[in-house]
């Protein structure tokens, strides 16, 4: 006999036949690891199924019964179409509808046997179940699945599935499974079954004896076991939510695989060599002290001094700069970049948009202005010729530091000796960019700074081959925002505290969001917004607007005239998002705050309390909220600490969503959930690292990242 084990290919289980093997590879399924791995989406407790004659309505219930009588009932609509069953048990009998699924008439019929989940709705036709989940617990044909005559397995029995499991599927916790390709529930539920008591009791288990005995796990054919069929006694409640030592076993097994591939990467970078590290000396201290403008937080030194002896290092460094808005990580790279300057280097600072590279640009500039040092801007904008030159001088080396956008990392942009990477905001950046622009160097150095803090699992995960710095302290004499959120009704008082707000010398944003989807109507609603300040509610007042539609130019006399104060109040959509600095501000209005994103509105609170006087945040509502929009409102209200608002968003929307980008980094989970399942992550990270250090693991660990990590998570290979 073959020996059965989880890299078997499927069409050698009893009852999968060339056809159904077809099926599930057509879902990315072809080896019993992959089925295995396909874990229950939920369970159902039918070890104790509700009876007909105890269901009330509106409380969901499972039931079991036999079908009466089904069939299509006709309907005045000619398209409409409701498939109706007649379900009994001992206790009584029940109707049962669906909408529009006609197809159901080919699979049911009269003495199935059916579990139906769902709730009992009061209508006009009295009580019945609408749309509930179903499937055939006996009595249904489909076991003869594959086509009769196809060739028999290599064991020489028939294609076709054991008759009667019903215990598999009822008077017990059955799982419940997302529909595979044509596989239904029970089929798979089947096939998964006879797959478990297929497995070698020797089971390989990547996690050692010692690593389960640390971290309290069940061992790997157990958890596989108990995962999809649990033990007596387990509580569905604890396994609908993932926390049975089954699940949690095998979320561990996952993350452990995954941080694998995370450590290994970082220890391969680590064994890379810059051709020659940065030495500081006495003059390039005092190069630096020239240029502050003001004296360091503790945290900014700290940051520094991290950055710097990494710089110092004969590995490249690889440094995830986290802190909060306006905590001043802009000059925290300007320091890392003129000690790679002073050292003979070229810098690359890569920022996510134009506005913000340019901002970069302008501060940047005016704090060299002193220096011998020659820096220029490089974005989509900048003319074809002036690009060119520009390209001639980073390649000869007579351009120092170079701040642009994505068109850093386009192709024929060359250095002569890029020697530091600065990139702002890495989020917005997928991973590719990152390497594509530290490809521009030998080993360079690279520093990664974050727009707003990245909560701790999503830090591990997207950068958990960084090293970290954080900042917590913010520059001194902010006093902290004062945050309220309003429903748009007290919209008069809102305007009054702004009318006094001016008149003690301050300046006022009013933000409209920008929604894909209603560019224009927004874009009009902005607009009008701006006029009917400026005419009816302001009228002694400068209101001036800005919006992403604008060209360049346009926008930056804006962005500047606000600056030096010729405005009072700026109207603006979500373009003032990131990086603007007017120390003036003190106002932040936030119009239909509901809509926006937690951390888009904590990026946008961060543009007021930038100077020495009590700068205000009000977030103003209108209805209908849902029930997400309210809490987001109200963190942003209990806090300002971005570390804590950040770990709320993340619950909130969950990981693709924190990013906005597919190409974040983000793994491909089976069976863990980076949010639910955060607190696991750390542990996997310390224990892959120890099993890498452990020699008698490390190579069977290292070949499964070289060959499989990659595909397994869908990420970028190591390599
Ligand atoms: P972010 O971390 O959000 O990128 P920035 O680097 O833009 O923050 O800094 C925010 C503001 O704080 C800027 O106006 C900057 O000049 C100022 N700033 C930064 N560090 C200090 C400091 N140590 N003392 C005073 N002001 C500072
Ligand atoms: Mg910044």
């Amino acid at each position: 006999m073959i020996p059965f084990d989880l890299q078997t290919p499927l069409q050698f289980m009893k009852g999968v036949g060339p056809r159904r093997a077809a099926d599930l590879q057509r879902v990315g399924l072809s080896t019993v690891e992959d089925f295995l791995y396909r874990f229950p989406i939920r369970y159902e407790d039918r070890g104790s199924f509700q009876t007909i004659a105890s269901l009330r309505p509106g409380v969901p219930a499972t039931i079991v019964g036999e079908i009466l009588g089904c069939g299509l009932r006709p309907t005045r609509r000619p398209r409409f179409k409701i498939f109706e069953m007649i379900v009994r048990d001992h206790t009584g009998s029940l109707r049962a509808i669906w909408f529009n699924q006609p197809f159901l008439k080919d699979v049911f019929r009269p003495h199935q046997r059916v579990v139906l989940f769902g709730k009992l709705e009061l209508t006009p036709h009295g009580l019945q179940l609408q749309s509930p989940q179903y499937e055939i617990v006996r009595g249904d044909d489909e076991t003869e699945g594959e086509v009769a005559g196809e060739p028999a397995t290599a064991r020489g029995e028939a294609d076709r599935l054991e008759p009667d499991e019903e215990t598999l599927h009822t008077g017990r916790i059955v799982p419940v499974y997302e529909k595979t390709g044509h596989l239904t529930a029970k089929v798979q539920r089947t096939l998964v079954h006879q797959a478990l008591g297929l497995l070698p009791a020797d089971l390989s288990d990547p996690l050692s004896l010692d690593l389960r005995a640390r971290q309290d796990l069940i061992d790997r054919r157990t958890a596989l076991h108990d995962a999809h069929f649990p033990p007596e006694g387990t509580p569905v409640a604890a396994l609908n939510a993932f926390r049975s030592p089954a699940q949690r076993r095998l979320i561990f097994e996952e993350f452990f695989l995954f941080q694998l591939g995370i450590v290994l990467r970082k220890r391969r970078s680590e064994a890379d060599r810059k051709p020659r590290s940065a030495v500081i000396t006495d003059a390039i201290r005092e190069s630096a002290r020239r240029v502050l403008p003001f004296k360091l937080t503790g945290d900014q030194k700290r940051a520094i001094k991290e950055i710097v002896d990494d710089m110092k290092r004969p590995q490249p460094m690889n440094r995830l700069l986290q802190g909060d808005v306006g905590s001043g990580k802009t000059i925290v790279a300007l320091m890392a970049a003129i000690v790679a300057i002073e050292n003979g280097f070229q810098v690359a600072f890569m920022a996510p948009t134009e506005i913000l590279a340019e901002q970069h640009f302008i501060n940047i500039r005016r704090l060299l202005e002193t220096s011998r040092f020659r820096l220029a801007l490089l974005t989509g904008s900048t003319p074809a010729k002036k690009r060119r030159e520009m390209q001639a001088e980073l390649g000869g080396g007579s351009l120092h530091l170079v701040v642009g956008t994505h068109a850093l990392v386009e192709d024929p942009v060359g250095f002569r000796e890029l020697g530091l990477v600065i990139i702002d905001e890495q989020h917005r950046f997928g991973v590719m960019q990152r390497a594509t622009l530290r490809s521009k160097g030998q080993h360079p150095d690279v520093l990664v700074m974050t727009a707003t803090p990245i909560p701790r699992t999503l830090a591990l995960t997207t950068y958990g081959d960084l090293d970290v710095s954080i900042m917590r302290e913010m520059p001194p004499g902010r006093h902290p925002i004062k945050t309220i959120a309003k429903p748009e009704t007290r919209r008069d008082e809102i305007y009054d505290f702004i009318r006094k707000q001016v008149e003690e010398g301050r300046q006022a944003y009013v933000i409209y969001p920008l929604v894909e989807e209603s560019e224009k109507v927004d874009l009009r609603a902005a607009t009008e917004m701006a006029d009917h300040l400026a005419q009816d509610i302001f009228p002694e007042l400068r209101v001036a607007l800005l919006h992403g539609r604008m060209k360049q130019d346009a926008k930056d006399r804006v962005m500047q005239a606000f600056a030096r104060g010729d405005y009072h109040i700026l109207v603006s959509t979500t373009v003032v998002e990131v990086g603007v600095d007017v120390a003036n501000a003190g106002v932040m209005l936030v119009e239909h705050a509901e809509r926006f994103g937690l951390s888009q509105l904590h990026q946008l609170r961060g543009r007021v309390g930038r100077g020495p006087h009590q700068s205000y945040c009000i977030l103003l509502y209108q209805f209908p909220i849902t029930d997400q929009g309210r809490e987001r409102l109200k963190a942003l209200t209990d806090t300002t600490d971005g570390f804590v608002i950040a770990e709320k968003d993340l619950e909130l929307r969950g990981p693709g969503d924190f990013f906005g980008t597919r190409q974040s980094g983000l793994p491909t989970l089976r069976v863990g959930d980076l949010v639910r399942d955060h607190q696991l992550m750390e542990e996997a990270r310390r224990e892959a690292s120890a099993a890498l250090d452990d020699p008698a693991q490390e190579e069977g660990l290292a070949t499964f990242v070289r060959e499989s990590w990659a595909q397994r998570f869908g990420l970028v290979g190591i390599g």
